[in-house]
């Protein structure tokens, strides 16, 4: 009911039950009346034996009965008024409540509703249009007192295949961890935003903190797993960053080089970037490669590299690792970390993915029919773990090439296994019933839980480069390299060291006791035949 309705019905009740206390009043009037003629006639004729004008006057004038009866219609009539009085007033109050009532309740739905159109529901962060708001303010009062500013898009990339893996209740679970994370590692969190989807934002006051300091400790609070139905689930972030007023004066310029900046982001190793003028001419370039890479297994543009894998115990190549590299006709040799992110966001790393596991069986099978028993190792991503296909297409390579499943070993980060543990593991247990075996790669830079790696069928650990290259001059890398290699061997698996670049760090690998090596210092990764001549002339050779 709204409030004119509202009052209108009470005032027809009002004066319905006025009405009605008039009615009774007349009525007790007219019945007094009545009483008084029947009592006065009776009278009369009780004390003279007939009824006469006289004897009427008579009647009136003595009887001290009568008197009081004459008083009752003034008495209905006054009590009438007075009743309909009183529930008018009582009425009027009453409205006068409701009225307030009605009133205090329409502002509260009136703030409910700037609220909701100016916040998220799901996280009750401002949402885009006041960020913009906020934003345009700051703009102001920066502009007048002469401070800059700094505006951060985050992004949670990996935030559709949470969503179809999870569903949207769990993945809104996520959202809402996400949100709490953000709003911890931020000192001015009521600046943050929800713009859309896995994306955030936040305005900050350069003044008060140091943009890149918050975005170090934004990525660095979605570190740790989120538990989603007591399962962990990992995210893949990434942040775009703008200044006011250096790269744009406006809200709307600001917020689309953030996005220029997030879209550089998503393809760099740091997983975010400051937005650069030059990166107006590099973003539509990677638009125009991104659909070009769809294309370019057709137009057999793609070839594998081969990197060594040494055996400190036998001295000996006993495997490789087979690296993708695109030869573009226009811009030459692209490396993988320059489109594999690419692919993995677009549902090209699929056909990507199978051009590089057939090619490396076809040359698994050669090396071993040449009596090269080397063990090949594909690199697969996070969505060739959710592929349910994924097995049954190994498998019917593996028929074609006769290759056999143990001289396969397939790569996987743990970062792949946790956005669905459960579709990874069970792809993961089909292909190892089959024979593969699996080797946790870039060991160190994720979320290393034991207790999944535990659960894995895993026959290799290999810690990160980034360990690796400075053991001989960080005493922490040292420590790191030595406590993983032990480790490893304890949980029954083989370690391999990345990164090898000279004898130094493989001697001390060697020392700490590691099982295999794998670096520049042995060999660069190289396409198929000048690997073989090189293997051939090298003091790895078997
Ligand atoms: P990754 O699997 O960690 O591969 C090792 C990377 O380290 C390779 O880079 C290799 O060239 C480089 N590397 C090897 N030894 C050294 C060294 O001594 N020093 C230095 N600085 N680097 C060394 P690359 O070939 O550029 O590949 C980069 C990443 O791209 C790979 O990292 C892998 O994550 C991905 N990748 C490569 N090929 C494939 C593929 O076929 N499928 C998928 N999904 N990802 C791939
Ligand atoms: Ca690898
Ligand atoms: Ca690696």
């Amino acid at each position: 009911m709204d409030q004119a309705s509202g009052s209108t019905q009470l005032l027809l009740n009002v004066s319905a039950l006025k009405g009605q206390a008039s009615k009774t009043a007349y009525l007790g009037a007219i019945i007094a009346v009545t009483s008084i003629i029947v009592a006065t006639l009776s009278v009369c004729y009780f004390a003279s034996g007939s009824i006469s004008l006289e004897g009427i006057v008579a009647a009136q004038k003595t009887n001290f009965g009568l008197w009081i009866l004459d008083a009752l219609p003034f008495i209905f009539t006054f009590w009438g008024q007075y009743a309909g009085s009183i529930i008018a007033y009582q009425a009027g109050a009453m409205i006068l409540d409701q009225t307030n009532e009605l009133r205090s309740k329409t502002a509260t739905l009136e703030k409910q509703a700037i609220y909701s159109s100016t916040h998220d529901a799901l996280t009750d962060l401002p949402n885009r249009s006041l960020f913009y708001d906020r934003v345009e303010q700051a703009i102001l009062s920066a502009n007048n007192q002469q401070r800059t500013l700094s505006v951060l898009l985050f992004e949670v990339e990996n935030y559709k295949e949470i969503y179809s893996a999870l569903g949207r209740n769990n993945s809104d679970l996520v959202l809402k961890q996400i949100s709490s994370r953000l709003q911890g590692a931020v000192k001015s969190f009521e600046n943050i935003a929800r713009l859309e989807g896995g994306t955030f934002s936040l305005l900050i006051d350069d003044e008060q903190e140091d943009v890149l300091q918050v975005s170090n400790s934004i990525q660095e609070s979605m570190q740790a797993a989120f538990i989603v139905e007591r399962q962990p689930v990992a995210i893949h972030t990434c942040t775009g960053i703008v200044k006011f007023p250096e790269h744009g004066e406006d809200v709307d310029t600001l917020v689309q080089r953030a996005g220029i900046a997030l879209y550089i982001a998503r393809n760099n190793k740091e997983g975010s970037a400051v937005y650069d003028p030059s990166f107006d001419k590099h973003s539509p370039q990677r638009l125009t490669l991104m659909s070009e890479l769809r294309h370019a297994i057709s137009r057999d543009e793609f070839a594998l590299f081969y990197q060594a894998k040494v055996s400190l115990e036998t001295n000996a190549v006993y495997g490789v690792e087979a690296l993708i590299r695109w030869l573009h006709p226009k811009h030459g040799l692209i490396s993988p970390d320059d489109f594999i992110p690419m692919a993995e966001r677009t549902r090209t790393i699929q056909q990507v993915t199978r051009w590089v596991l057939r090619q490396a069986f076809i040359d698994c099978a050669k090396w071993h029919k040449t009596g090269m028993n080397l063990k090949v190792s594909v690199n697969l991503s996070t969505k060739d773990l959710h592929d349910p296909e994924l097995p049954d297409f190994i498998g019917g390579i593996q028929a074609s090439t006769q290759v056999k499943p143990e001289w396969i070993i397939l790569e996987i980060t743990e970062g792949s296994i946790m956005t669905d543990p459960e579709q990874a593991m069970e792809i993961i247990q089909r292909l190892h019933d089959r024979g593969y075996q699996f080797s946790i790669d870039d060991y160190g830079t994720g979320y290393s839980s034991l207790a999944y790696l535990k659960k894995l069928p895993l026959a290799e650990l290999k810690i990160d480069r980034s360990f690796v290259k400075d053991i001989v001059h960080s005493q922490n890398d040292a420590v790191i390299v030595n406590a993983t290699i032990h480790l490893a061997q304890n949980l029954g698996l083989k370690i391999v060291a990345e990164g090898v670049e000279n004898t130094e760090v493989m001697e001390k690998l060697r020392d700490y006791g590691c099982d295999i090596v794998q670096g520049f210092y042995i060999n660069k990764p190289q396409p198929i035949e000048e690997f073989n001549t090189w293997l051939k002339n090298s003091q790895w050779h078997t």
